[in-house]
């Protein structure tokens, strides 16, 4: 740190956000990992974890985020935990630092930010949704499905992370019902054969989730869909119901700032992590609608904290 501005600071703290801070701490440049308050990332939501390379055994989706955080702390990475609410962008090349904001009332000044906020899984917007996550609605059918052992779920969506879903379903549950809300599927022509062709598969169309029962006893027991053509009404027995209808990154404090595509997700150079602006660089999910895994998310955090070193080091900051 010169006069009080940080090399870099690392919003975020998914594998990516922990993966650029090893590699920054490792090269000396003192970072500052702003966690969030509820830190480690998606990963959390999980359990097992068996496509990580390096555990043939599987590991915990919060141990391996716990075993990154102590990795970075090693190095001597700062970790705080509390939610970044705005950025007014520097100018580094003019020696005018970023400003970083924190909801818990902290500024920070740098001279770099590599952005690993990631992104959240979109949900119905349903109270009863909201009350029954984790008791029978998930979002996440590789972490959960194996719950649902010979018994029926739905899968909400028409996309490929849809499609996906109800496919690796059908290893555990006896039927699975993908409710989507149109008569066409957006997902790709292959997902949308492989799942045609599932015989555990099955379709309602033109309809979505209206309310989902039981909250008042803590667990998923019926769905009520609704027909958005009639207007009907039917209940349907469920033991589950995953929502798979798209992430949203988590970029809103960035807006106006740097270039998003029209979800939301941060532009990169082809190839690199760099972004629109010059000093800020952009590392996982919040930039990767397409790949979206553990391992190449900590991949680009590796590749921000490499092009963020050779920036600092191209404009004089650091030797
Ligand atoms: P997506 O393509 O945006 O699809 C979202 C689906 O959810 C759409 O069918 C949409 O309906 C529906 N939906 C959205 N909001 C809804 C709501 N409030 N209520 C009910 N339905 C709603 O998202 P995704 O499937 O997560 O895919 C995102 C990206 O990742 C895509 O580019 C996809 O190709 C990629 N991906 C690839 C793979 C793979 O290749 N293996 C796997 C997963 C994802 P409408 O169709 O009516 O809009």
């Amino acid at each position: 740190m010169q006069d009080g501005v940080r090399n870099v600071v690392i919003i975020g703290s998914g594998p990516a956000g922990y993966t650029a801070a090893i590699y920054t701490a490792r090269a000396l440049l003192h970072p500052l990992v702003i966690a969030g308050v509820l830190p480690g990332g998606q990963l959390m939501l999980t359990t097992e974890v068996e496509n990580f390379p390096g555990f043939p055994d599987g590991v915990l989706g919060p141990e391996l985020m716990e075993l990154m955080k102590r990795q970075a702390e090693k190095f001597g990475a700062e970790i705080i935990y509390e939610n970044v609410v705005d950025i007014t962008l520097g100018n580094p090349l003019e020696r005018v630092p970023f400003k970083i904001k924190t909801d818990g009332g902290k500024e920070f000044l740098s001279w770099s930010v590599i952005i690993a906020t990631g992104a959240s899984a979109k949900t119905l917007g349903l109270e009863s949704e909201k009350k029954l996550v984790g008791r029978g609605v998930s979002t996440c059918a590789t972490c959960d499905g194996a719950f649902y052992k010979n018994k029926r779920v739905i899968v909400v969506g028409g996309g490929d992370s849809a499609m996906e879903e109800a496919t690796f379903l059908t290893r555990f549950a006896s039927e699975v019902i993908v409710v989507h809300r149109r008569d066409k599927l957006r997902a790709s022509k292959i997902m949308q054969e492989r799942a045609f062709k599932n015989p555990k598969i099955k379709f309602i169309w033109n309809s979505v989730v209206h309310d989902i029962l039981d909250p008042a006893k803590g667990k998923v027991e019926k769905v009520i869909l609704k027909n958005v053509q009639t207007g009907s009404l039917t209940e349907m027995p469920i033991d589950g119901i995953f929502v798979a209808i798209g992430h949203k990154p988590n970029t809103e404090f960035l807006v106006g700032k740097i270039e998003m595509d029209e979800q939301g997700y941060i532009k990169v150079q082809n190839g690199s992590t760099r972004t629109s602006y010059p000093g800020i660089f952009a590392a996982g999910d919040v930039h990767d609608s397409k790949y979206r895994q553990a391992i190449t998310a900590a991949g680009s955090g590796c590749m921000a904290a490499l092009d963020c070193q050779r920036f600092l080091e191209s404009i004089g900051l650091v030797d």
